[in-house]
């Protein structure tokens, strides 16, 4: 099955890979402020030697290899390659208490910031889910006893949730406006339809085997001199509501000008978008409004609005109340 080229474009929320390079790129700097911070703790505790800094460094590589990998197969793209980061700080972690125990100690805080980060570049609840590894980090790399570990434990996991949850959320609340204010941007507050601000987006991502469509009401200048303004708000809403309800699922329609309005059909030929147009002529005509439209339809491509504008302004000279395709556009022959 084909898919809808329109469906493809990009989500507010989503990482762009700019942004996770930005991140890969702030994983691997933590990384190496991790190492340092272990050299010194394991210095400051007489524990320092080769192995610890071997171990130590060990880790950042893993982190980077892992991210590599991913963008070597393609798993880079995606936004789970950046948890390599925080698994392979606490890896080395692990690692150094065997050869550096006191050191490892006074390490502790990783554990928060390794959370700090999953809250920061993962979907909200994934701090939460690694709750559990991070018990078994902080039992393995600080020698507490068990009434130790009661009252430090709790604390630690709160500690661990508010740093990883909040930004997660506060994140996601963030996008959601985003995405709230960015439609509100993009739609007509008349029609509740859209406006023509994504346009130019959406015809560059519509692919040639589907269809532009535009329709214009009929002597609507005289609609709106015999019954006013008002009424004639009125009728630009119900037109509205018609061509919203016939198109068919997955095809957008933009309030164009006044009472002109563009529709795109992603995966449509001419002759499916005229059976839509037809289908929207009727709807019309069954509404109280009395009032016809014209139409223009072209494949898309270069130039298909001003084919369908064209073909539109066919249909109004041939006597309106008529949806006409336009002429295919044609072959140069030098290319
Ligand atoms: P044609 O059949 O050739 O399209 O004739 P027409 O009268 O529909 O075309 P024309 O472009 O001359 O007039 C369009 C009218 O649409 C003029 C304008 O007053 C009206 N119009 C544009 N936007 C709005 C709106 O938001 N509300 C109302 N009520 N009228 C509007
Ligand atoms: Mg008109
Ligand atoms: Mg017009």
């Amino acid at each position: 099955m084909r898919d809808n080229p329109l469906a493809r474009l990009p989500h507010v929320g989503d990482l762009t890979p700019v942004d996770l390079d930005v991140w890969h790129l702030r994983g691997a700097f933590s990384g190496f402020l991790a190492v340092a911070a272990a050299v010194v703790a394991t210095a400051v505790t007489d524990q320092l030697d080769l192995s610890v800094v071997l171990v130590a460094v060990c880790g950042v590589v893993v982190g980077a290899v892992g991210s590599v990998i991913g963008h070597v197969v393609g798993l880079g793209r995606h936004q789970r390659s950046l948890m390599w980061w925080p698994a392979a700080a606490l890896g080395t972690l692990v690692a150094l208490s065997g050869p550096a125990p006191e050191a490892t100690t006074l390490l502790v805080g990783i554990i928060v910031l390794s959370f700090l980060f999953v809250g920061l570049t993962q979907p909200t609840g994934t701090g939460l889910a690694c709750v559990p590894v991070g018990i078994v980090i902080f039992l393995v790399i600080s020698d507490l006893t068990v009434q130790e570990a009661v009252i430090r434990l709790p604390i630690a996991i709160v500690v661990w949730i508010v740093v990883s949850e909040v930004p997660a959320r506060l994140l996601d609340e963030l996008f959601d406006r985003e995405q709230a204010l960015r439609e509100a941007a993009a739609t007509d507050s008349l029609t509740g339809l859209l406006n023509r601000s994504d346009l130019d987006l959406h015809l560059g991502a519509l692919t040639s085997d589907s269809a532009v469509m535009i329709v214009d009401l009929d002597h609507f200048k005289r609609y709106n001199d015999e019954h006013g303004h008002v009424q004639g708000d009125v009728a630009l809403t119900t037109f509205a509501a018609v061509l919203a309800e016939n198109r068919r699922s997955g095809d957008l329609v933009y309030r164009f000008g006044g009472e002109e309005f563009l529709v795109l059909l992603p995966l449509a030929t001419p002759d499916d978008a005229l059976a839509v147009a037809r289908r929207m002529a009727d709807a019309l005509a069954a509404t109280s409004i009395g009032l016809t439209f014209s139409g223009g339809i072209a494949r898309a491509g270069r130039g298909a609005v001003e084919r369908a504008d064209a073909a539109l302004y066919a249909a109004k000279r041939a006597g309106r109340d008529r949806v006409l395709v336009a002429e295919e556009p044609a072959v140069s022959s030098d290319g």
